[in-house]
């Protein structure tokens, strides 16, 4: 193997961490050179934002290095499973990494199965721990064998007392010093199914005075009768995590183990049964997991959200489930830019959530067409063009981008404008609408507000203004506008973030992360007033309403003809700013 760095990289302190790792791995001829990496979702929820971090960093190694990268499922808790959360995981994963690298035009939306993956990266199968059942089980027999693990009959509440505590050393189980022969015939008889739940274990002979608890004779199996996706009634004893996870990378040849700080401690574990099995060992290494301000991202707490119904299921675009970012207009390129931003750390820290806002506007000012939608109505009379007429304006799909073609808007006598574009006491610096004055209508011309209509209660209700088509004059502001006889009237859904807090897990005595919440995270308009071209507008797609934000049709309640509109975020500046001088 060359020592230099890997082709295509030669600024060794721009690598992360792991990268470097691998690098002296490789230099030093280990594997021989292989990477391979993996993901191992436990399928008991639905991926998160924090769970894409670990995709997007161990199939990004497994592609820089010209290696390959496993899914599969540490799935030895029978009671928390379900088929449900496998399929999910599946189709993120495949969402997540479809075209991982590849330069893509204009992303049509959907399905990422449209999309082609690397084949020789993603193995199209998922792989699943609970397959290797057996070998796991003869490979507890073979530690029985050699004095390494033994049956002990300890309840689980004697066991807590026995194991000791961080500062006082365990006791050993009365069991320690059974005979292999009585071990093996007992261990026989748990599979067997002779003695009730929970009623003896399979533990290893390691330490019992050992600092690190997670060495104080682990337990391997327990007895549970339970019922496993895909092993049915096989079994009635169950691996514990740590003594599946790492054989389990062994058994695939995993060449680098990247978990998160969490499993620091475990890892003398882990490489205790590799070492005394004398299996193929993967290398464990630890980063930091991914914390995002305004978020939770643990499974129990986001399982919570769903079965209390404070959101409207795994896929609420408030969530911050990948599922819930697809629905709310994420795509694979913004948040594998994300992830690729934040970087790989060694210490714990949380993440502002505005990058990953910035990450999808910067992917979409790219890419989504525009479109202008008023989401707050205010009628607006052209007094001088007359009832039915239409004049037939050409509008550009991306001010940047010729090649996206243009499309044709109409003006009519009636219009709608922005609530907030009109002010009728407005500030020197307001430049838009008010009594007297002037703006742009996008595409179109200026308008002169001539008369203010009120209601009996004073609210404003019609404004009458000229239409002038002449562009050339200087005028200082630029709204946006729709005919009002052929707009689509719409739902629109805009989002803040779900937990009002910066930290929501941080609750005072007496209150969970739930009061956290923030009430107002979803406002729904019902009344918003759209370009007509929008009737078209196909689930799945992303457009921006010039100065709006960024618009996802919703794939679950958008029907043929009336497209219900997710708001995907916001606009980072004033929408000149953004686009450049409007026409
Ligand atoms: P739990 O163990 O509480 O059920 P988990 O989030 O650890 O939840 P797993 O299914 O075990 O869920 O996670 C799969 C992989 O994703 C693990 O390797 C884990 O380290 C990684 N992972 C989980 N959460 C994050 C996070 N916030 N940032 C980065 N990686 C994460
Ligand atoms: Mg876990």
């Amino acid at each position: 193997m060359s020592p230099d760095a890997p082709a295509g990289n030669d600024k060794t302190a721009s690598r992360n961490f792991i990268q470097q790792i691998i690098d002296a791995d490789r230099a030093a001829g280990k594997n021989a050179g292989r990477v391979h990496t993996r993901f191992p979702p436990e399928p008991n929820g639905y991926l998160h934002i924090g769970h894409a971090k670990s995709i997007c960093l161990n199939f990004g190694l497994a592609k820089e290095f010209g290696g390959k990268f496993n899914l599969r499922f540490d799935d030895t808790n029978p009671a928390k499973e379900e088929q449900e959360y496998v399929d999910s995981i599946v189709d993120d994963v495949n969402w997540l990494i479809a075209g991982f690298g590849e330069t893509e035009g204009f992303r049509v939306q959907g399905s990422a199965k449209t999309s082609s993956t690397e084949p020789s990266l993603l193995n199209p199968e998922p792989f699943f721990a609970s397959d290797y059942f057996d070998q796991l089980y003869a490979w507890a027999v073979q530690l029985i064998k050699d004095g390494k693990a033994y049956v002990c009959d300890l309840t689980a509440e004697q066991m807590r007392e026995y194991r000791g505590s961080l500062t006082a050393p365990g006791k050993d189980s009365p069991n320690r010093n059974r005979t292999v022969a009585e071990n093996l015939d007992l261990f026989e008889q748990m599979r067997a199914g002779k003695f009730a739940d929970a009623s003896r274990t399979l533990r290893a002979k390691i330490d019992m005075a050992s600092p690190n608890i997670n060495m104080r004779d682990p337990v391997l199996y327990r007895i549970k009768r339970a019922h496993h996706h895909r092993t049915g009634d096989k079994w009635c004893i169950y691996p514990s995590y740590d003594y599946t996870h790492g054989q389990s990378d062994s058994i695939e040849g995993i060449t680098h183990s990247i978990c998160t700080l969490e499993f620091e401690n475990h890892r003398p574990l882990y490489d205790w049964f590799c070492r005394e099995l004398g299996i193929h060992h993967p290398q464990q290494i630890e980063f930091a997991r991914l914390n995002l301000t305004y978020a939770v991202m643990s499974k129990r707490k986001l399982l919570q959200l769903v079965q209390e119904k404070h959101v409207t299921g795994w896929d609420d675009p408030r969530m911050l489930t990948i599922r819930g970012l697809r629905r709310r207009g994420y795509t694979p390129e913004a948040m594998r830019a994300f992830c690729e931003r934040i970087g790989v750390a060694k210490f714990n820290s949380t993440i502002d959530m505005a990058w990953l806002e910035d990450a999808i506007r910067e992917d979409l000012n790219e890419r989504a067409p525009r479109a202008m939608g008023v989401l707050r109505p205010l009628k607006v009379v052209l007094t001088n063009l007359k009832e039915g007429e239409t004049i037939e304006l050409d509008a550009p799909n991306h001010p940047q981008k010729p090649e996206m073609g243009s499309r044709k808007i109409p003006l009519t006598r009636e219009i709608y404008i922005e609530q907030e574009d009109f002010m009728e006491e407005a500030p020197k610096k307001f430049f838009r609408l008010k009594p007297e004055g002037e703006v742009r209508l996008r595409c179109a011309g200026i308008i002169k507000c001539d008369e203010v209509v009120k209601d009996a209660a004073g609210k404003v209700t019609e404004l009458r203004c000229t239409f002038d088509p002449d562009h050339s004059r200087k005028v200082k502001g630029t709204i946006h506008w729709v005919s009002a006889p052929n707009a689509l009237t719409a739902e629109v859904r805009l989002y803040d973030h779900l937990f009002g807090v910066e930290n929501p897990d941080n609750a005072p005595e007496g209150k969970t992360f739930l009061d956290n919440l923030n009430p107002n995270s979803l406002e729904i308009l019902k009344d918003a007033k759209l370009e007509p071209s929008l009737k078209k507008a196909k689930p799945g797609t992303s457009f921006q309403f010039e100065r709006t934000g960024y618009f996802y049709v919703d794939p679950v309640d958008s029907k043929p003809g009336q497209p219900v509109f997710n708001r995907t975020s916001t606009l980072r500046d004033s929408w000149t700013k953004e686009q450049g001088t409007p026409a």
